[in-house]
């Protein structure tokens, strides 16, 4: 059936680091929707209205603000139950605490157990896509794809792929990895809403072997996705650079294997050199930055500005296990405090950009998602605040609605997520029944 949503509607019509007009705020909208999930119209709500065939639907949200579904476009399924390990930094925290709970998802109903619950946490807090590196074990990994399509999670995700370093069950030979992503490629590759990437861990982690048969498989199946990590902490670009000693750079480890372009997306990238930027943009690749695991783990701060400047695609991800929390919303926050304290201010905008139409691009899905325009898909969520006095307060002492998008990327918690549409189906919050 034909429905419109009624509410403040937020979202971006273009990218707000090259338009500062850029982002889009109607406090009376409302969202019309088609019967396919697509979306047909949005607008001012009188106007919409007029044009609804007579058997619409109206859904009337009230004072809550309708947003894009968000896109947490960097996470790890199997380190569902590592947040907040106490650490001495990345390499000793993968040995000690990372590795032994990845090897918990040998066991398959374990793994569907978590699997069905990090799919429900995402959805409910409206993330509506999301990028995650998969368990090693193909098993548990197949079970995180079929929870994600009964759900409706828009879903990028491939085996954590290691044949070096860290323990034996955990690793896997080129050619059982190629078996493997060509059978989840072939078994997933009909449903619009589900992507394999090749998940190679990092540079440490990889032969050269296992790095050479990815770049391979690309070729064979260009619409797959690669994702890894990349220039994370000084202590790694060191390593790194022992291990590979003909690498001009950690980002030139990754190029001469053929792992770069569209639809690769390289998390952290917080110490890059110059001429790695250049050869980031030049290649297409995207960068994922992970405010809240960079700062927990003390591995830097990240220069948005300087992957603004040479024009990298750029999008946020909790990196769970290392990110504390679950919601990418609350990733802006931590964004724009780490760029404060080298002397910048994102705008609420740009910031937005980053969970929305700016991860779209970035993840090459900007004609599928990202904003509300006609004919993308209807994944958005609803925010209301109505039940907590002090932000119910806080945003009337707001001179305007840009400033009460501001304070909500600040104050907003995940329980304030009051309803989730994936394809214009209601896949959590009020909507749904438990
Ligand atoms: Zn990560």
């Amino acid at each position: 059936m034909t429905r419109a949503y009624l509410g403040t509607l937020a979202h971006l019509r273009r990218d707000p680091f090259q338009y500062p007009g850029a982002l889009e705020i109607i406090e009376r909208g409302a969202l019309w929707v088609d019967e396919r999930g697509r979306i047909v119209a949005f607008g001012d709500a009188g106007r919409i209205r007029r044009q609804l065939p007579p058997d619409a639907e109206i859904v009337d949200f009230g004072r809550a603000w309708l947003l894009p579904g968000l896109v947490d476009a960097h996470l790890h399924f199997p380190q569902y139950h590592v947040v907040a390990a106490a650490n001495r930094g990345l390499l000793s925290w993968l040995r000690d605490s990372v590795y032994p709970a990845e090897l918990a998802f040998r066991d398959p109903r374990y793994a569907a157990g978590v699997a069905d619950a990090l799919v429900s946490r995402l959805l409910r807090s409206g993330v509506t896509t999301a990028v995650m590196f998969g368990s090693q074990f193909p098993e548990a990994t197949e079970a995180l794809f079929e929870a994600a399509r009964r759900r409706g999670l828009r879903l990028i995700a491939g085996i954590t792929l290691m044949d070096r370093d860290g323990p034996e069950p955990l690793r896997t030979d080129p050619e059982t990895a190629w078996r493997i992503a060509e059978r989840l490629v072939q078994r997933y590759g009909d449903d619009p809403r589900l992507r394999y990437a090749l998940t190679p861990r990092f540079a440490l982690s990889c032969s050269p072997e296992l790095l050479r048969m990815c770049g391979e498989f690309r070729r064979r199946y260009p619409q797959v996705y690669l994702q890894t990590h990349i220039n994370e902490t000084r202590e790694e670009i060191a390593a790194v650079l022992r291990a590979f000693p003909d690498a001009l750079h950690y980002l030139d480890v990754y190029d001469r294997f053929g792992l770069l372009g569209r639809r690769t997306l390289l998390a952290h990238n917080i110490h890059p050199q110059g001429s790695e930027m250049r050869a980031l943009a030049e290649s297409g690749s995207s960068v994922c930055h992970c405010p809240s695991s960079n700062l927990f783990l003390g591995s830097g701060l990240f220069p948005l500005r300087r992957h603004v400047q040479h024009g990298v695609p750029l999008a946020v991800g909790t990196d769970v296990g290392a990110g504390l929390h679950f919601w990418v919303w609350e990733e802006l926050s931590e964004c724009h405090k780490i760029q404060r304290l080298q002397g910048e201010a994102p705008t609420v905008a740009q910031l937005l950009h980053l969970v929305t139409l700016g991860a779209a691009q970035a993840l090459a899905l900007e004609a599928e998602i990202g904003n509300f325009a006609p004919g993308k898909a209807a994944d958005f969520w609803v925010l209301d605040v109505a039940g907590d006095p002090y932000l119910d307060q806080r945003l009337r002492r707001c001179q305007s609605l840009e400033d009460q998008l501001f304070v909500l990327m600040h104050l907003a918690r995940p329980d304030q997520c009051r309803a989730v549409f994936a394809a214009g189906r209601p896949c959590a919050g009020e909507a749904v029944e438990s």
